[in-house]
Order: C-alpha cells, then sequence, then structure tokens
C-alpha cells in the first residue's frame, strides 16, 4: 500500500463510459458527438463533485481525437489523445473562477480565443465555477459567447445554476447532473477495492457511500482515508469510527427502550453515545432520520425512498408497523424542535436529555389522549367544576328511597388506629380487625343489612374494589354503608399521613345521602367546615374512584346552630391554589404535569 494513490486522481474517469451515474449526459455527449452536432457552449449544472469537470475533460479530449471509435469514445492513441493523457495538450484551458473571476482574468482568456488550434480542431475553454465571475467579468465574457470562433468550445461548469445569467444560460446547452446513488457509488468503490487489493466488507461501502451524499469524490476520499488507518482492511465498526457515524443499530436499541418506557434505559444509552464523543445535535439529526426512515417504511409506496444498509432494511420495515404514525410524528417533533434550541442550550446534555424523557413519555401521551383520555379529561373538569363550586348553605334533607336513614353515624365504635391503612403493607396484619364487612356492595338488598364482623371482610372489599376496576362500565351509586365505607378508608389516610386534625374534623362530620349521587357532610363550626373543605378535592377523587362514579359529589353545609354561616374568603382556593394542593396530595400530578411539559391554564 505505500504507493497508494488518491483514488480520486487515480480513477478519474478517461472516457464516457466509466463515468458513474450520468449516463443520460454521456449518452447525448457521445451522439452529438458522433453527429457532429455540437455547441459552441456547455452548461454543467449540479452537486459537487458529481462529474461535472471529468466529462468537460473527456468531452474536450474526445472532440479533439482524430479517431473517435464507433461508440463516441476517444480512440486514446492518436497525437492529441495521447497529448492531453499526458497533460501536454495546448487546446485546453481551465479557468477556475471561484478564484480568477475578474474583468482581467477573463479578458486574458477571451485573448486566448482568438487564435485557431496549432494542432486538432477545437480549442476548449472550461470555466469551472461560472457563478462566481463578477458582473464585468459576466458581461465581458458575454460577447465572446454570442459569437464565438468556430474553433472555440466552451464548458461552463456550475453548482449554483439560479446564479447564472440569463443571457448566459440562453446560449448554452444545459446539462443536468445528478446526486450519484449510493448504490453507484458502491459498486465503484468495490471496483477500486478490487483493483487495489483492499479489503472492505460491504457494509462499510455502503456507509461511505450513504455519507457522502451522492458526491463520488468525497466518497472516495473518504475510502483512501479509512484505507490509510485501517491497513487497507475496512470492517463496518472501523468504518463507522473513522468517518465518525454513529451507528443505526443504536437507535433501534434507543427505539425499543423508548417502547417500553425505559428512561433509565434511555438516559444510559444516550450517555454512552456521549462518551463516544458524539455531539448532541448530530445525535438528535441522526434520530430524527431515524424516525422518518421508520415513518417511510409504513407505506410500500415510500419505501422506495429509504436508503440504508441492505441489513436494515428489514428491521425498519417491521419496526414501522409496530408505531403508530402519530407517534412517530410525534417523536419527530420533539427532535426537531430540540435540534432548533440545541444552539441556544446552555446545557447541551441537559438539552438532549430533556427531550429525550419527553420522547420517553411520548407514547403514553399519545394513548391518553387517543383511546380512554377524553373521558379521562371530562372527568377531571367534573371534579374541579363540582370541588371549587361556591358553597351554598341548604337545610338537612332526606329525598327519595336511598334516604330512608339520612343521619349516618359514623361508626364511632371502631377506632382509627384499629383500622387497616389501605395500601400501607405494614399494616396488613390488621386485616384480620373485625370491621363491617360490606356485603354485596352493588345489591340494594344489602344497604340495609347491619355490619356483621368477619374474617377477610376487608379482603373482600379490595376484591370487590378491585372487580370494579376491571369492569369499568359498572357505576354504582350512593349507599350509607357503602359511603361510610369509603369515607372511613379516607379517614385512614389521612390517620396513616398524621394529619390528625384533618382526621378528627371529617370523622365528627355527619353524612347523608340526598339522592344516588349527592350527599350531605354536615359541619357542626365553621373551623370544622373549612377542615372538611380542604380535604374535599382529596376525598371527591376518592370517592369518585371508589364508586367508580364520576357523578359523586357532596356539599358541605354549617350546622344551623353555628352562628355564622358566611363563608370566609380564604376558604374559596383559587386555581393555582387548587393547583397546589393537588401536587401536595398527589406528587405524581406534577410528574406528570412536568414529563408532559404541559402548561397550566389557571
Ligand atoms: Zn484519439
Amino acid at each position: 500500500m505505500e504507493n497508494f494513490v488518491v483514488s480520486a486522481r487515480k480513477y478519474r474517469p478517461q472516457h464516457f463510459s466509466t463515468v458513474v451515474g450520468q449516463a443520460h449526459i454521456t449518452t447525448t455527449l457521445k451522439n452529438a458527438i458522433l453527429q457532429n452536432h455540437l455547441a459552441h457552449a456547455f452548461l454543467f449544472c449540479g452537486p459537487r463533485g458529481v462529474g461535472k469537470t471529468t466529462c468537460a475533460r473527456i468531452l474536450a479530449k474526445t472532440i479533439n481525437c482524430e479517431q473517435v471509435e464507433k461508440d463516441g469514445e476517444a480512440c486514446d492513441k492518436c497525437s492529441s489523445c495521447l497529448s492531453f493523457n499526458t497533460g501536454s495538450t495546448f487546446n485546453v484551458h481551465e479557468l477556475d473562477a471561484a478564484s480568477n473571476n475578474s474583468v482581467d482574468d477573463i479578458r486574458e482568456l477571451i485573448d486566448q480565443v482568438r487564435f485557431a488550434p496549432q494542432s486538432g480542431k477545437y480549442k476548449i475553454y472550461i470555466i469551472d465555477e461560472v457563478h462566481m465571475l463578477s458582473p464585468s467579468a459576466f458581461n465581458a465574457f458575454l460577447k465572446t459567447l454570442e459569437e464565438p470562433p468556430a474553433h472555440a468550445i466552451f464548458i461552463l461548469a456550475t453548482t449554483e445554476k439560479h446564479k447564472i445569467l440569463p443571457t448566459i444560460l440562453s446560449r448554452c446547452q444545459i446539462f443536468d447532473f445528478k446526486r450519484i446513488t449510493p448504490k453507484d457509488i458502491v459498486v465503484h468503490l468495490e471496483e477500486i477495492a478490487q483493483k487495489e487489493r483492499i479489503e472492505a466488507e460491504p457494509a462499510a461501502l455502503q456507509i461511505i457511500a450513504q455519507k457522502s451524499d451522492g458526491c463520488m469524490r468525497d466518497a472516495l476520499s473518504m475510502l483512501d482515508k479509512i484505507v490509510s488507518f485501517t491497513n487497507a482492511s475496512l470492517t463496518y465498526t472501523n468504518t463507522l469510527e473513522q468517518l465518525n457515524v454513529l451507528d443505526e443499530d443504536y437507535f433501534f436499541s434507543m427505539l425499543e427502550l423508548l417502547n417500553n418506557q425505559d428512561l433509565p434505559g434511555v438516559l444510559s444509552l444516550y450517555d454512552e453515545i456521549d462518551k463516544k464523543g458524539f455531539e448532541g445535535d448530530i445525535v438528535l439529526n441522526c434520530m430524527t432520520e431515524f424516525f422518518r426512515n421508520l415513518l417511510i417504511s409504513k407505506d410500500a409506496r415510500s419505501i422506495s425512498l429509504l436508503q440504508v444498509m441492505d441489513g436494515f432494511r428489514n428491521k425498519y420495515i417491521a419496526l414501522a408497523t409496530e408505531c403508530s404514525t402519530s407517534y412517530i410524528i410525534g417523536a419527530m417533533t420533539i427532535l426537531t424542535e430540540a435540534e432548533a434550541g440545541f444552539k441556544q442550550a446552555k446545557n447541551k446534555k441537559l438539552h438532549v436529555e430533556f427531550h429525550l424523557i419527553k420522547l420517553n413519555y411520548l407514547k403514553q401521551a399519545i394513548t391518553l389522549v387517543s383511546e380512554d383520555g377524553i373521558g379521562k379529561k371530562k372527568r377531571i373538569d367534573e371534579i374541579k367544576s363540582v370541588a371549587f363550586r361556591q358553597l351554598t348553605i341548604r337545610e338537612q334533607k332526606t329525598i327519595g328511597e336511598k334516604i330512608q336513614a339520612p343521619k349516618v353515624e359514623k361508626p364511632a365504635e371502631e377506632p382509627a388506629n384499629h383500622l387497616p391503612a389501605m395500601g400501607n403493607p405494614d399494616n396488613k396484619e390488621n386485616e384480620t380487625n373485625n370491621r363491617p364487612p360490606l356485603n354485596q356492595p352493588m345489591s340494594s338488598s344489602a344497604q340495609n343489612e347491619a355490619p356483621t364482623g368477619g374474617l377477610g371482610a376487608l379482603k373482600k372489599i379490595r376484591d370487590q374494589i378491585q372487580n370494579r376496576k376491571q369492569e369499568k362500565s359498572i357505576v354504582f351509586s350512593l349507599s350509607d354503608e357503602k359511603l361510610n365505607e369509603a369515607w372511613n378508608i379516607y379517614l385512614e389516610k389521612l390517620a396513616a399521613n398524621n394529619q390528625v386534625t384533618s382526621h378528627s374534623n371529617l370523622k365528627q362530620a355527619k353524612l347523608s345521602i340526598q339522592d344516588e349521587t349527592n350527599f350531605e357532610v354536615k359541619a357542626e363550626s365553621k373551623i370544622q367546615q373549612q377542615f372538611i373543605e380542604g380535604e374535599r378535592l382529596g376525598m371527591t377523587l376518592h370517592l369518585q374512584e371508589f364508586f367508580n362514579n364520576n357523578k359523586i359529589q357532596y356539599i358541605v353545609v354549617l350546622d344551623v346552630s353555628a352562628e355564622n354561616t358566611e363563608i370566609p374568603a380564604e376558604q374559596l382556593m383559587s386555581r393555582k391554589d387548587q393547583y397546589l394542593k393537588m401536587v401536595e396530595m398527589y406528587p405524581i400530578i406534577k410528574n406528570m404535569r412536568d414529563q408532559l411539559n404541559l402548561d397550566l391554564d389557571y
């Protein structure tokens, strides 16, 4: 390998047939040569590194060839071809307009145009990056282009066709060069590898082709670089390393973690990528592309746009069926936002992590919205409106069948500390306590039965609650027994949280059912009323959950004997206070808010 010549130069095509990926152009040029229908000015447009200058040189050589072959290629044997191949011809002039763009540069060139070639038919002027010419240079050139001598042929090349004046465009035969497809590049690289005896895994060449973005020159220089660093043995892994390309496998792993909402896994994987030295914006960009690939893999009509390594193709297609379109688009939105804000972010890693966290909960958010989310949202709204409406003071009254015994005495004979705290595993042994069982809570016949003790009664209730959770469609209405049961469970929670005052105030309150979903809580003093109100939100949520009925609500009334029936102003909580109270009681609400990045509309 000691004499390894830079591939781009060594393997620069010498004939039209060896130009990669531009058959539409080389065929036209060969036909024009064979039929002797040559324009005096050509404009080669297209991205960099796709063969514009190479084609210009081949064209220059071929039109001066003394014995053009039948297929329109130069013979490579005549004196013109030989002098061209050795670089000693005087018939070809190249000007790089990027560095020589003044009027003087162009005048120098125009002066030469007047003289006929000493040998051969044509003098060829190749002007690279012609859009870089200054306006005055353009004008000076325009005259020559309008009336060129018969022996002069101009080949202009540009990457920016839109910058070329219309007057120039109208005088040129225009050829649009295409980006070279990764497939064409791989084939070409394989040929070179074979000739140079380079060992290269197909996957390695595919990465080079992808990374080169349709530019053969870049692909060749990448190949050169990797060959010299890897001692002419290219593997998938060392090519990824040399080109600083992120392995797509990372994203497949990332998606799996995201699907499982495995936040620690997601963050650790990102940490691993970060430690490999990949900048956050590159990671975000590659991830966006990954999701883009997933999206186009969903439909057979767009799958042709998928330009990935052979091994990954089926993986994409399989995964795409598992991801919903809304999820993919949501993910791309989050990632694009993250990319947009990356520059401004002070802590880049945190910035990426933050958006990964968002991604991690995206699926959950989409599920909430698309499935039963509407129902849940509605329920929450109702809780709000119920929980914080202004209090009305009503006289205690009884309505309907279910309130035959309106005054529900709390089972005071049951000390709270004997009650098992629901959800507290430490108190499990308390389950054996005597406790009024709630026989068949859903059956109306059970309502008036006197509570009887029994082992495992609590377990039974729990099973019933569990059953209710499973049968979400069953909605329960209030009964004295069940209401007491539910109320007491909440008291246990208060006791367990050492909310002693709230506990005792709620414990003393008297409940009376008004109809299937409404009941009244009677307070004997304003202080007691305030404490009961203070627990309203938690209690309402609890009761609605317990009865699986979002219509359950209650009012707190002050006993008529109380002197002042006005409600103190501080009792009415602002919406913000409501939120803060909710957070205090249910920290998960704040977590959800943070994770889903929700704004609050107080
Ligand atoms: Zn020749």
